[in-house]
């Protein structure tokens, strides 16, 4: 009698979602392949990895493995690219492995839900016969129009019902009635239609068409879209998207959080027929991961999303756009620090495609990295639809006054123009009503119990909140500390500049766009609708107003927040600051009209200042390059910064204190610190950082690796500890 022999047990090395920087060994009797999902026993629970490696003998010895519980689909989860991406990203930014597959899966995926696409039809119910349909549905022609398609046997998915513009109640009234039902959908055919709308093709200009035929699609290139506002980027992105699906490819989107509104994704509805999905946070988990298995099967043949979807699953793709590159929302804060942004050139070079980074206000690293050789710079520099260049003025606020408004010789300029009918944009990057609340008798000042800062004043739900940790409490009466009715709020935020313009201009209505007034997405579509329904108006807000939206009629806009950037000790904040300001100056006169722009500020013989507004935002970065490679600065330094933070004051900086002196830097680098941070007490928790510094790469990955070791093995349940790679922030 023969017996089949049992097959040979192998050895996988399976990455976890857990805060620790190794994958872990688990046996099986079944061969797979890296990149699989398998479900594993972890310190008493079950945990859903992915197998990195595998071998034929265990790596470690000396006690038994623990076997694989369950495989899920017998192909990996991630294609290549992406799982080499994350392999990429996990050592870069010093970051464990399994965490790093976990920030880059949907939620459903990552609990275990199956990786193929389930798709619905509506489909006729076989007893609606035509005459039914014509003498039951005669009031209502929608449900009666689709009726009629549904019953000439045409089937529609969701993606087509909204791309024909049935909308839910009248599939519902279908449904409802019995006249049709839901039927899992054929699986999708080799082909997906993708074709162009042409009636929606502008023809390019000059520039565009040169910055088109200049991006090759034969291996990989970054390339550096410099724009100036309204120079009709996206028509590139457009065109240039066109020619990826007629090759049959995918083409991968990034936007920043904000600039995700439904106009922006109905841009690329109206020009292509293919189907376009979305990948935010605002989508259910059940939409993200329809969206995601939509992408990984190359259903969707264009992805737009936000920061993560820089992670998602294509088998094909062919293109990777990263609108306003410059955006910080491209860089994730906490947790797993990654910049999106960064990570789509990786991505480029993996995959073997073009990428095209584009913004009005590049980032200075990109344009070193254009300096250097590496990334290949594309020019538009007009607005595309025959528009003017905005003109800049600076508008001189008093010495010692820190505000210029309501300075009356600016309150008549608003005044003509709105008399004239036209709209005017008020930037001030505060919200709230005041930021500050204080008592003129004895100056004591609102302060947060939980951070070093002060608690703004918010008028409309009538408390003081914390813009650190989000403390809320109510507006005293008096003076906490004297007793006195002397409480007085001090300067403005935009909830006071709103109620200031509405009583200057009680003809005018007033919107206002901050995060307080925008907290659902439709409030600042329908916000941005009105304003592009036309009449005159005054839009204030924070800088969200500066973010890539198209405003056909404000032709004046106004920038209060100039002087403080230009003060700050971060050496970040000129960059910042020019690019608010050139963003924000750029929604004025987009269309017929000629746009204007006035800055208020103290600093008018500021050179830099003058730099901006006389020549070009290219001319005013490059400058501002010389400054950094003088004080080599980033992008001529490599940084990174080391955080702690413990619930006890002196413990995280002591704990930094004696990481400092024990790593060694690795030669070419420096460490130093620990520095307490400005704000060092936030949310109760008191922090200290450490800089590493390095004119190479290398050698400040070398230091990091000795650094992250110490951290762990000196680490303490009292503090918490993260490694920030080429932080945006420094404090
Ligand atoms: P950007 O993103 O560079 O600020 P947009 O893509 O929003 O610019 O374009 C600004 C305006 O110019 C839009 O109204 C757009 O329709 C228009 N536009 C873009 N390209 C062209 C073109 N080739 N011909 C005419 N109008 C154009
Ligand atoms: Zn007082
Ligand atoms: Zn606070």
């Amino acid at each position: 009698m023969t017996e089949t022999p049992p097959r040979p047990e192998r050895y996988y090395q399976v990455a976890l979602p857990v805060p620790l920087p190794s994958a872990f060994e688990y046996r099986s009797n079944e061969a797979l392949q890296t990149g699989q999902r398998v479900r594993v026993s972890f310190a008493g629970r079950f945990l859903i990895g992915i197998v990195i490696s595998a071998a034929a003998s265990p790596r470690t010895s000396g006690h038994t493995l623990k076997a694989i519980n369950q495989v899920f689909e017998n192909e990996p989860l991630l294609p290549a690219p992406v799982f080499e991406l994350c392999q990429w990203a996990a050592q870069y930014y010093l970051h464990p492995l399994g965490e790093v597959f976990a920030a880059a899966l949907p939620k459903k995926i990552r609990s275990g839900d199956d990786i193929k696409t389930k798709t619905f039809q509506l489909v006729a119910s076989p007893n609606s016969p035509e005459r039914r349909i014509d003498s039951s549905l005669s009031r209502s022609p929608k449900q009666r129009a689709l009726m009629l398609r549904l019953a000439q046997g045409e089937g529609f998915n969701r993606e087509k019902l909204k791309r024909e513009k049935y909308s839910k109640a009248v599939v519902v009234g279908l449904l409802q009635r019995g006249f049709a039902h839901w039927q899992t959908e054929t699986p999708p055919a080799d082909t997906y239609p993708q074709h162009v709308r042409s009636d929606t093709v502008l023809s390019a200009t000059d520039p565009q068409s040169d910055a088109i035929s200049a991006v090759s699609f034969k291996g990989h290139q970054t390339y550096l879209l410099y724009g100036v506002t309204g120079s009709g980027k996206t028509e590139v992105y457009l065109q240039l998207i066109e020619k990826v699906l007629e090759a049959g490819k995918q083409a991968l989107v990034l936007i920043p959080e904000i600039s995700l509104t439904p106009q922006t994704i109905e841009r690329f509805r109206d020009r292509f027929e293919a189907p376009v999905v979305t990948l935010h946070s605002e989508l259910t988990d059940r939409e993200r991961a329809n969206h995601w298995r939509d992408a990984r099967s190359g259903r969707a043949r264009i992805i737009i999303g936000t920061r993560s979807a820089i992670f998602t699953p294509t088998p094909d793709l062919g293109l990777i756009v990263v609108d306003e590159e410059h955006d910080n929302s491209y860089k994730q804060q906490d947790g797993f620090h990654y910049s999106a942004r960064d990570l789509a050139t990786v991505r480029g070079l993996i995959e073997k495609i073009p990428v095209v980074l584009g913004s009005a206000t590049p980032s200075l690293e990109s344009l070193q990295n254009v300096e250097a050789g590496k990334y290949h710079l594309l020019e538009l520099p007009e607005r595309a639809n025959g528009a003017q260049k905005e003109q800049y003025t600076l508008f001189p606020v008093p010495q010692g006054q820190t505000n210029a408004f309501p300075d009356p010789a600016l309150l008549e300029i608003i005044k003509q123009v709105l008399d004239k009918g036209e709209q005017v944009l008020v930037m001030r990057n505060r919200r709230g009503f005041a930021p500050v609340l204080y008592c003129t008798h004895c100056q004591w000042i609102a302060q947060c119990a939980q951070c070093d800062a002060r608690l703004t004043m918010h008028k409309a739900r009538n408390h003081l909140q914390c813009h650190h940790c989000g403390e809320q409490q109510s507006i005293p009466s008096q003076c906490p500390s004297c007793s006195q009715l002397s409480l007085i709020p001090l300067g403005e935020g935009t909830q006071r500049l709103e109620s200031m313009l509405n009583q200057q201009f009680p003809d005018y209505p007033v919107i206002r766009i901050d995060s307080d007034s925008t907290q659902q997405r439709s409030a600042l579509e329908s916000m941005l609708n009105r304003v592009n329904a036309g009449g005159p108006c005054i839009l204030v807000g924070t800088q969200l107003l500066a973010k890539g939206h198209h405003f056909t009629g404000i032709t004046l806009a106004l920038v209060l927040d100039v002087d403080q950037g230009f003060f700050s000790s971060d050496y970040r904040a000129i960059e910042r600051t020019a690019q608010l300001i050139i963003q924000t100056g750029g929604r004025s006169g987009r269309e017929a009209l000629p746009g204007a722009v006035y800055l208020s500020t103290t600093l008018q013989d500021l050179p830099e200042l003058q730099a901006l507004i006389q020549s070009d935002y290219l001319t005013f970065a490059q400058n501002l390059l010389q400054q950094r490679k003088h004080h080599k600065l980033p992008p001529y330094a490599s940084h990174a910064t080391v955080k702690a933070d413990a619930r006890q004051p002196e413990t995280a900086y002591r704990f930094l204190a004696g990481i400092a002196q024990q790593a060694r830097a690795s030669h070419g680098c420096e460490i130093l610190g620990p520095v307490r941070p400005g704000m060092e007490k936030r949310a109760g928790w008191y922090r200290a950082q450490l800089l590493v510094t390095s004119q190479s790469r290398p050698s400040r990955a070398r230091t990091l690796i000795r650094i992250e070791k110490l951290l762990r093995e000196n680490k303490n349940r009292s503090l918490r500890w993260s490694i920030d790679v080429d932080p945006s922030d420094l404090v």
